[in-house]
C-alpha cells in the first residue's frame, strides 16, 4: 500500500496502532518526544537502578495486549502468571482456585481467611446481582453506590473493594464509575481463573512491548523517530505535514495522534476545526499515581509477590525480587489523590517504611536506595458518565488513539492497545476504500 501514516506517540497505544498498520504493509513513521519508548509505561534508569515509572499489573483478560506480545515476538516468560491472590498481612488471604468460573471464585471466597460469613455472602451477592443484570448498572452510579445497593459489609469494602477499585480504575470508590468497575469484574473475576490471573511483568515496561514493537516496525519499512517532539500538525492539499519532523517536506496521508490526553489538546488546536474536541479532551479530570521504591537488601522479602496494605498511604506493595527483579527491591503503590500529596519526599519515604513495618509486624533495615516517582496525570479519573472522545476527529485523515478514548475499560495498557488496534483498522478501511 502506498500510503504513509504518521503516528505521534510511542506509548502502548501508538505502537499497537503502528504494528497493526505495518503488518498490513502500510508505511508508518512513529514520533515520540522522549528517547525512551513506552510513554506512561516505561523504564526509568536512576543511580544504576532500572525500575519502571510505576508498578503495572496486567490481567489474564488483557487479550489484545497478549496477542500483540505474541505477534511481536515476546516470550511468555516475560510475565509472571499469578492466580488472583489478595493477601493483606494479618487481615486477609483469598486465592482464586484453578477451577472453571464461577467455582474458582466461589471456592476462593469460601476458603478465604479473614472474612466472616456475612462478608462471604455479601461478596457472592454482589457478583450474583451483577450477573443477573448482565453487568449493566445505572450510568450515574458510583462504586460506593453499588456497594450500598448490594449491602457490602464495611470489612469487605475496606479489604477488597476499595483496594481493587483504586487499583483498576485509579479512582476512589466514592467517585469511581460502577459501570466501568462492573465491566472489569465481568472480564476478570467473573470470567474464570485464566482471565482473573494477575500477570506481572518480569522485564521492564519498555522491554515488554515497546522495544519488540519497534523491532517489528524496523523490519517492515517502519521508521521510529525518538527524541522528536511534534510541535504542530499542518493540513496541506495532499495530507499533513508535521512541525518538528526532521524531514520537513514529508507529507503524510493520515496522522494518528496517540499522545496522552494532556498533550493531545494542544496539538489538535494547531490543526484547525478541532477546538471543541481539544476542549473536551483537556476537560478530562486526572488522577496521579505515586510509586515508592525501597531497596531493603537481599534478605528482605514479602510473604507474597504482591500484598495489600490498609493503613495508608500505600495500598499495595510488590516484591520485585520475586518478580525477576533485584532481591529486596519493593515497589509500593499509592493510587489516586490523597493526603500523601502534601508530604515531602522524605516524609513519604519514612511513612511508607513505617507502614510496611507495622503491617508486616517486623523491623526493616534502612533502605540502601530509594526512589519516589509521581506521575501527576497518570490516568483520567474514571467517574460515572464521563464523556470520552471516539477515535474520529472533525478532520478527515486525522485520528486519535489512547487509553482515554471511549471504551468499556478504565485507562489501562489494555484500553490503550485496544484503542491503537481499533484506530489502525479504521485507517486501513479508508485506505481500502480510496484504493477501490
Ligand atoms: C504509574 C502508573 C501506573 C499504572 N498502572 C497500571 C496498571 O497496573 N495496569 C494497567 O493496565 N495500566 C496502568 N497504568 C496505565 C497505563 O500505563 C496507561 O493507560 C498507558 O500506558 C497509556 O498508554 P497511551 O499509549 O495511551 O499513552 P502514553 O503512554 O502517555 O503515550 C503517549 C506518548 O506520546 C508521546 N508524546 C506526547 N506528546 C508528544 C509530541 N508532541 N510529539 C511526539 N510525542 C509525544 C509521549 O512521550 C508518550 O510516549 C498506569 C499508569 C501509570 C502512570
Amino acid at each position: 500500500m502506498s500510503q504513509h501514516v504518521a503516528v505521534i506517540g510511542a506509548g502502548y497505544a501508538g505502537l499497537a496502532c503502528a504494528v497493526e498498520l505495518a503488518r498490513r504493509r502500510v508505511q508508518v513513521t512513529v514520533f515520540d518526544r522522549s528517547h525512551t519508548l513506552g510513554g506512561r509505561a516505561r523504564v526509568v534508569n536512576k543511580d544504576g537502578w532500572r525500575v519502571d515509572n510505576g508498578q503495572h499489573i496486567l490481567l489474564g483478560a488483557y487479550s489484545e495486549l497478549l496477542r500483540l506480545l505474541r505477534l511481536t515476538g515476546g516470550s511468555p516468560k516475560q510475565l509472571a502468571h499469578l492466580p488472583l491472590t489478595l493477601h493483606t498481612p494479618g487481615a486477609l488471604h483469598l486465592q482464586a482456585a484453578r477451577l472453571p468460573a464461577p467455582f474458582h471464585l466461589a471456592f476462593g471466597v469460601i476458603s478465604a481467611k479473614g472474612l466472616q460469613w456475612s462478608d462471604r455472602l455479601a461478596m457472592l451477592r454482589l457478583m450474583r446481582s451483577l450477573k443477573k443484570r448482565a453487568f449493566r448498572v445505572a450510568p450515574d452510579l458510583t462504586v460506593a453506590g453499588l456497594m450500598r445497593e448490594t449491602r457490602q459489609t464495611p470489612h469487605l469494602v475496606k479489604l477488597i473493594w476499595e483496594p481493587l477499585c483504586v487499583a483498576a480504575l485509579n479512582t476512589p470508590v466514592g467517585e469511581a464509575s460502577a459501570q466501568i468497575f462492573a465491566n472489569v469484574l465481568r472480564d476478570s473475576l467473573a470470567a474464570g481463573a485464566a482471565a482473573s490471573e494477575l500477570l506481572i511483568p518480569r522485564v521492564d515496561l519498555s522491554e515488554l512491548f515497546p522495544v519488540p514493537a519497534a523491532r517489528f516496525l524496523a523490519v517492515r519499512r517502519g521508521k521510529l523517530r525518538t527524541g522528536t517532539p511534534v510541535e504542530a500538525i499542518q493540513r496541506v492539499d495532499e495530507g499533513f505535514r508535521l512541525e518538528g519532523d526532521p524531514s520537513p517536506r514529508q507529507i503524510y496521508d493520515q496522522v494518528v495522534l496517540a499522545t496522552a490526553p494532556h498533550h493531545a489538546g494542544g496539538l489538535l488546536r494547531t490543526v484547525g476545526d478541532c477546538d471543541r474536541l481539544a476542549t473536551m479532551i483537556e476537560g478530562l479530570p486526572n488522577e496521579p499515581i505515586t510509586t515508592v521504591y525501597l531497596a531493603l537488601g537481599p534478605t528482605c522479602h514479602l510473604p507474597f509477590p504482591m500484598i495489600g496494605l490498609t493503613r495508608g498511604p500505600a495500598q499495595w506493595a510488590f516484591d520485585r525480587g520475586q518478580l525477576g527483579g533485584q532481591p529486596g527491591l519493593l515497589a509500593c503503590v499509592i493510587s489516586a489523590h490523597g493526603p500523601h500529596e502534601g508530604m515531602s519526599r522524605e516524609e513519604l519515604l519514612l511513612a511508607i517504611h513505617r507502614q510496611l513495618e507495622q503491617e508486616l509486624d517486623v523491623r526493616l533495615p534502612s533502605p540502601e536506595w530509594s526512589q519516589v516517582i509521581t506521575e501527576r496525570r497518570a490516568t483520567f479519573a474514571c467517574r460515572p458518565g464521563l464523556m470520552r472522545p471516539g477515535p474520529q476527529t472533525p478532520v478527515a485523515g486525522l485520528w486519535l488513539a489512547g487509553d482515554y478514548l471511549e471504551s468499556e475499560y478504565p485507562a489501562t495498557l489494555e484500553s490503550a492497545v485496544r484503542s491503537g488496534v481499533d484506530t489502525a483498522s479504521r485507517v486501513l478501511r479508508t485506505i481500502r476504500i480510496s484504493a477501490a
